[in-house]
C-alpha cells in the first residue's frame, strides 16, 4: 500500500470520527473546537491545563480558543483557578459535568463498533504503528509531543515514587498516564 493510500484512509478515519463528536456535541449545544478543549483538558496534567496549553495542543488562535473556553464555563462544564504560587497563571479544570460528558463520547460508538471483531493483539499492534506515526509527524513538523508522562525522558521513578525531572515535584501513579505539554521523549 502506498503512503497516498494510509493518507486517504486515515483521513476518512478522522472524518468519520469528528463527525461523530460533532453529532454528539451538538446534543449539547457544543461545537466541535468546544469538545476538544474539553477532551484536552481531561486527558492533561497539571502543567498543561492553562489556556495556553489549550492553544498550543488544538493549533488553533488564541481567540479562538479563548471564546471556547468561555462557553465551557458558562455551561458548568469547566472552572477556572488561580495558581497558588503564581497569581498570573490559570488552571482550567473540568467539572464531574464535563468529565461525565468526555466519558460518554470516548471512544466514538462507530470506532467500537467497527473494531469488535478485531482481536486484542491486532489492536496492540495498530495502536503501535499509530503512536510511532504520531511520533514521526510531530518530530518532522517540530511540534510539541503532548504524550503521555510516563513516556517523558524527564520522568523518573524512585523508591519513594515518580518525580518529574524537569520541575523535581512529585508525581502521582494517576499523573504519569496524563499528557503534559513538556513532555520529551527520550534521545
Ligand atoms: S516528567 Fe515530563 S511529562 Fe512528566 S510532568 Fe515532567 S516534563 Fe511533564
Amino acid at each position: 500500500m502506498s503512503v497516498s493510500e494510509v493518507h486517504d484512509l486515515l483521513e476518512r478515519l478522522c472524518n468519520l470520527l469528528r463527525m461523530e463528536m460533532r453529532t454528539f456535541g451538538l446534543k449539547f449545544g457544543l461545537q466541535p473546537v468546544q469538545i476538544e478543549a474539553l477532551t484536552y483538558l481531561t486527558q492533561c496534567n497539571r502543567y498543561s491545563d492553562t489556556p495556553q496549553a489549550v492553544t498550543e495542543y488544538l493549533g488553533l488562535t488564541k481567540g479562538t480558543v479563548s471564546q471556547s473556553l468561555k462557553v465551557l464555563e458558562q455551561k458548568g462544564l469547566l472552572r477556572k483557578q488561580q495558581d497558588q504560587q503564581d497569581k498570573r497563571i490559570v488552571h482550567l479544570t473540568p467539572t464531574t459535568k464535563g468529565k461525565k460528558l468526555i466519558e460518554q463520547s470516548i471512544p466514538a460508538k462507530g470506532l467500537e463498533a467497527a473494531l469488535k471483531m478485531t482481536g486484542s493483539s491486532k489492536i496492540r499492534e495498530l495502536k503501535e504503528i499509530l503512536r510511532a506515526t504520531l511520533r514521526g509527524m510531530q518530530h518532522n513538523n517540530k511540534r510539541k509531543t503532548f504524550a503521555a508522562c510516563h513516556t517523558c525522558r524527564f520522568n523518573e521513578q524512585h523508591r519513594e515514587g515518580y518525580i518529574c525531572g524537569l520541575t523535581q515535584e512529585p508525581l502521582s501513579r494517576q499523573e504519569i498516564r496524563l499528557i503534559c505539554r513538556e513532555h520529551q521523549y527520550p534521545a
